[in-house]
């Protein structure tokens, strides 16, 4: 390992807001709308139109800044990025440059060598673009679609200082944050809707210095699995440039996820020269210090932090209380079965969710949202396995049905007799009749071959369909064949 890598990543995340972010426009899911059926003109650029900033997507906003600890700018501005492209029919893109709304933040994250802080250097608002989509038919001229549904949605860009080292840093950042814009309802987190958009800026140094190297930028990293080997690709290929007395070039990237390479967009010298200036059509933006703590009180607990609270208050292993605390709705759930009872651990009733709970999501297209069993189903199904009414593989068979058709487990197991036997006198009745069906086992048993209990054990077991109560059936088997022993 000659060379330390040096990465930064800049998250672009689409704010849940009603409306765009400098019109009234409905923000709609580009991926089920009809193309330019949400679109005024002022997210068209009309000429003559003025923007109004959108007051909840300022708010969502300094949620975000505040939950990763950045300094919020009592006054900043909005800034004019100019360039010419389809996908802008303005010219040029709302933003914020010099003066953002916070900078000066950090996220702490968690790694297989323990946590680090990666610092955040500004966040900000701007607008989204439209969506180009270009066809090529094959028996004709190319074109290109434009859809203006996506143009003026209040985007939040979040930049972090270039503090990441390795692929694992890279991922548990990116992680991270998207699930806290997911906890703070900014954002649905969904990236295959490209809601949320991960751009690296990599490059690598000798271990040792403290100089950075020359970065290139990578775009469209559509997976987190993409992005990771996309940055592989460029530690690679930017180790073998410096070995061979080669050197980095300044660029934008595109990834290739097919063939598995980074593939140059434009080069430094191409680069646009934005022209930016503070956006003459809105005055500065003024957050008095009321509102933003206001916005700091409101902040719901964050998945990093709840995560550690469920390790310690409920004993579950790291993995279990992350699986458990990422989703806001999927803990709030497993914390009103808690409440529901006494008698069961948590960490039982975490591995029923986990476990059974979390499979069925994988396999059906329900999700924590559509559950049909409820926090008291779940409960009341976990007692009458705590009391002995049916035992383990009852219970998870009737769990089965449950999530399929929100049945309560006493109906279910009312309905077709599934109840655990625990009367003793059916028992003992049950182990005395595979007993003498068996005598010849019975016999190689009485003669030493101790380890035929257990056969006999399955056998009434069996006898029992499995629904006898495993307890009383092996104190109930010992005690018979001891008193054979004596005799
Ligand atoms: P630009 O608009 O040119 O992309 P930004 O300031 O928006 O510039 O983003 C720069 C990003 O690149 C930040 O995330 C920063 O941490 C990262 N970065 C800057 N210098 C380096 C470097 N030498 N190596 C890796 N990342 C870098
Ligand atoms: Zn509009
Ligand atoms: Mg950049």
């Amino acid at each position: 390992m000659k060379y330390e890598a040096v990465i930064g990543l800049e998250v672009h995340a689409e704010m849940q807001t009603n409306t765009k972010m400098f019109c009234g426009c409905p923000v709609v899911d580009s991926t089920l709308a009809k193309p330019n059926t949400a679109v005024c003109p002022v997210c068209s650029g009309m000429p003559g139109v003025l923007p109004v900033v959108n007051q909840q997507a300022v708010e969502y906003a300094m949620r975000v800044a505040l939950a990763l600890e950045c300094k919020i700018a009592h006054t900043s501005l909005f800034a004019r990025k100019n360039y010419f492209y389809p996908d802008l029919p303005k010219g040029y893109q709302i933003s914020q440059y010099e003066y953002p709304l916070a900078e000066h933040g950090r996220l702490v994250i968690d790694t297989s060598a323990g946590e680090r802080a990666i610092r955040i250097c500004r966040v900000h608002m701007e607008e989204d673009t439209g969506k180009l989509t270009h066809v090529s038919p094959p028996d004709g001229n190319p074109y290109s679609l434009v859809d203006l549904n996506r143009s003026g949605v209040s985007l939040l860009e979040i930049v972090s200082e270039p503090d990441l080292h390795t692929t694992e840093e890279v991922t548990a950042y990116a992680t991270t944050l998207r699930d806290m814009v997911r906890a703070l309802g900014v954002n649905s987190g969904d990236m295959e809707k490209g809601v949320i958009r991960f751009e690296a800026n990599v490059s690598i140094r000798p271990v040792g210095s403290q100089k950075l190297g020359t970065r290139v930028e990578i775009k469209n990293l559509n997976t987190f699995r993409g992005m990771e080997r996309a940055i592989l690709f460029e530690i690679e290929r930017q180790s073998q440039l410096l070995d061979n007395n080669g050197h980095v070039i300044q660029e934008t990237l595109g990834w290739d996820e097919n063939n598995g390479v980074t593939y140059s967009q434009r080069s430094k010298e191409e680069a646009h020269d934005y022209r930016y200036f503070p956006e003459p059509d809105l005055p500065p933006l003024v957050v008095e210090s009321e509102w933003i703590d206001r916005v700091r009180a409101s902040l719901p607990e964050l998945p990093r932090a709840r995560s550690q609270r469920f390790q310690q208050q409920y004993a579950l292993s790291v993995e279990d209380a992350r699986m458990l605390a990422t989703d806001t709705i999927t803990a709030r759930y497993f914390e009103e079965c808690i409440a529901l009872t006494t008698q069961i651990p948590p960490r039982t009733i975490a591995n029923w969710l986990i476990g059974q709970i979390f499979a069925w999501f994988n396999t059906s297209d329900e999700t924590i949202a559509t559950l049909k069993v409820t926090p008291d189903a779940l409960i009341a199904l976990l007692q009458s396995l705590q009391n002995g009414e049916i035992n383990q593989n009852t219970a998870k068979s009737v769990l089965d049905i449950m999530l399929k058709n929100g049945l309560s487990a006493a109906e279910i197991i009312q309905e077709k007799g599934l109840g655990q036997v625990s009367d003793s006198a059916q028992i003992s009745r049950l182990v005395e009749q595979v007993l003498t069906e068996n005598n010849k086992e019975l016999k190689a048993y009485l003669e030493g071959k101790e380890t035929l209990s257990n056969w006999f054990f399955g056998q009434i077991m069996r006898a029992a369909k499995g629904q006898a109560n495993p307890q009383i059936l092996r104190e109930e088997l010992e005690r018979q064949l001891s008193k054979l022993k004596n005799n």
